[in-house]
């Protein structure tokens, strides 16, 4: 393959992961990652100058930082890294436990210590049980038996970066997180604002859907009660755990 043809192929590579909506939209980080990997090799491969690399690298991140604007008022679904609690909805039992998409029954793990997992097909998410391959669909944060049965997913805690860290609960620590990701997003501070978007995507408040945080707006909002954020609690069944 010639110079010439090399570049063309890999450039056309780079734009489909850089086209990639899905996994844009499904973990923008790791699709940042990805991007950028790809500019990395063809500046070692001596495909791309220093000064192309930097322009691709700008696309990727713009896509990024569009995407997570966008994800900032989509109402929370199952995130890979969650732990949740499973709550049977007819009886409000706690049935089993999710740990970074490993399920463990309530009633002690099967043989090999877990008893299921989750697996995302495009946007199709499952959770798949050892015993019998069964697959229950998850959507939001219900899973739904083949009989019909409802099950709440309800989140603990939040896997990030190596971590375990508990969901905010305490509105004083979320409204100084919000702050704090707005300030990183502004400058485009991604070390910092990829630690803080898991935190606020698992925490129980979310932005207030009337008046999206606004200053000016936020003040005379009733549905927040000026607070620009809303708790997602009583949504829920609580866990009796
Ligand atoms: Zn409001």
């Amino acid at each position: 393959m010639s110079p010439t043809e090399l570049k063309k192929e890999w450039l056309a590579k780079w734009r489909r992961i850089l086209d990639d909506n899905a996994s844009r939209m499904n973990n923008p980080e790791a699709y940042r990652m990805m991007c950028r990997w790809e500019t990395r090799d063809m500046l070692e491969a001596g495909v791309i100058d220093e000064m192309e690399q930097f322009e691709m690298d700008e696309l990727a991140d713009a896509a990024y930082w569009h995407a997570v604007e966008e994800l900032v008022t989509t109402p929370a679904g199952y995130t890979y890294g969650g732990y949740y609690d499973v709550i049977r909805r007819a009886t409000s039992e706690c049935v089993g436990y999710i740990r970074s998409n490993t399920y463990y029954s309530a009633i002690g793990p099967g043989a090999d210590g877990f008893d299921g997992k989750v697996f995302r097909d495009k946007t199709d998410l499952r959770l798949v049980f050892r015993s019998d391959n069964q697959a229950w669909a998850i959507n939001g944060l219900v899973l739904t038996a083949p009989s019909g049965e409802l099950y709440d997913l309800v989140q603990t805690a939040q896997f990030i970066y190596g971590k375990v860290y508990p969901i905010i609960c305490d509105a004083d620590t979320y409204r100084a997180l919000v702050d704090y990701a707005q300030v990183a997003l502004e400058c485009r501070d991604f070390e910092s604002y990829r630690k803080a978007r898991p935190l606020l995507l698992s925490a129980q408040f979310t932005k207030c859907g009337a008046c999206l945080d606004r200053f000016g707006q936020r003040e005379d909002c009733s549905n927040c009660a000026g607070n620009g954020f809303v708790n997602t609690a009583g949504t829920q069944p609580t866990s009796p755990a």
